[in-house]
């Protein structure tokens, strides 16, 4: 296939810390111009099937998704996995245990915003939870922005949730290579997401690529909804350089959060390697 498709490659739904349905999604990517599209909640592939009967009734290809969360040299990382079994066993437990200390780390969130005089986060974020066991900081910051303790979410990850402001629990989540392993099992391809958002060193972002590159991870996002053009050429750049193809995700959330909406990125260079392209017979 073409560079020259309008793919959509990451995004979230209420099972994960989005606001719209799989199905409100799928009707959305199709009426904003999305040529392939996939839903990548947190954590999370409950809304696999779904999201794959909504796309089909709209006539819209679709791949498997998820974005795993991974601890990397004491950082955050997240993974997306594409064009998985969604019902394959490692994946799925892979995903529970990853998803299985949410609940903890919610309460002790609130604890910790108790502490600067915030009552009820815990409370106050599950009315915006549709999905039990994906309770995420953007559930709290939704609720600090409710309150009216915040204007926006921006907001709220600028004051609470981040390391070393009020809210924030460091968390130990899954391992580079589980991740990676789980979505080649079942599989898939493996993308490290949205690579500038990482506060790493360049030597931090040099290991990042290349141990993910010997686990087995194939491709990088681009073109992404916070990545700047420069970034787009600095990763493209990287992609090249490491022998890893490239994808491209809006990383929306919701029509009142996401600055970037569906299908709304410009296409990736001519010169790389589309993650599609290793896919082509698993879209559906
Ligand atoms: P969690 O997986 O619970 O740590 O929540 C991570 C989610 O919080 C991300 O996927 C984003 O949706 C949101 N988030 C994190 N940092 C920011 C930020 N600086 N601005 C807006 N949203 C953010
Ligand atoms: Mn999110
Ligand atoms: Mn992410
Ligand atoms: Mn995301």
């Amino acid at each position: 296939m073409t560079a020259i498709l309008n793919a959509d490659l990451h995004c979230h739904s209420t099972v994960s810390d989005g606001t719209l349905t799989p199905e409100a999604l799928a009707e959305r990517a199709k009426a904003r111009g999305v040529e392939l599209w996939s839903l990548t909640d947190h954590d999370e592939i409950g809304g696999q099937h779904r999201a794959m009967a909504a796309a089909h009734a709209v006539g819209l290809p679709y791949l498997t998704g998820t974005e795993i969360s991974v601890t990397f040299a004491n950082t955050t990382v997240h993974i997306v996995g594409l064009g998985f079994d969604p019902d394959h066993p490692s994946l799925v437990q892979g995903l529970a245990q990853t998803r299985g200390g949410r609940g903890l780390r919610a309460r002790d969130m609130s604890d910790d915003l108790a502490r600067v005089g915030i009552q009820g986060a815990y409370e106050g974020a599950l009315k915006y939870v549709g999905n039990p066991e994906l309770i995420s900081r953007t559930h709290f910051a939704r609720y600090l922005v409710e309150t009216g303790i915040c204007a926006d979410t921006n907001e709220v990850f600028r004051k609470y949730l981040t390391e070393g402001k009020p809210g924030f629990v460091p968390h130990r989540w899954a391992q580079l290579g589980d991740a990676v392993r789980w979505i080649r099992e079942a599989g898939g391809v493996a993308v490290i997401a949205h690579p500038a958002r990482y506060d790493h060193s360049p030597s931090q972002e040099y290991a990042l690529f290349s141990e993910f590159k010997a686990h087995g991870g194939q491709a990088v996002e681009v073109v992404t909804g916070s990545h700047s053009p420069a970034e787009y050429v600095k990763y493209a750049d990287m992609a090249i350089e490491f022998g890893l193809a490239a994808s491209r995700g809006s990383d929306f959330h919701s029509p009142d959060e996401s600055h970037c909406d569906l299908g709304a990125l410009p296409y990736l260079e001519g010169r790389l390697t589309p993650v599609w392209d290793l896919l082509a017979d698993r879209i559906h």
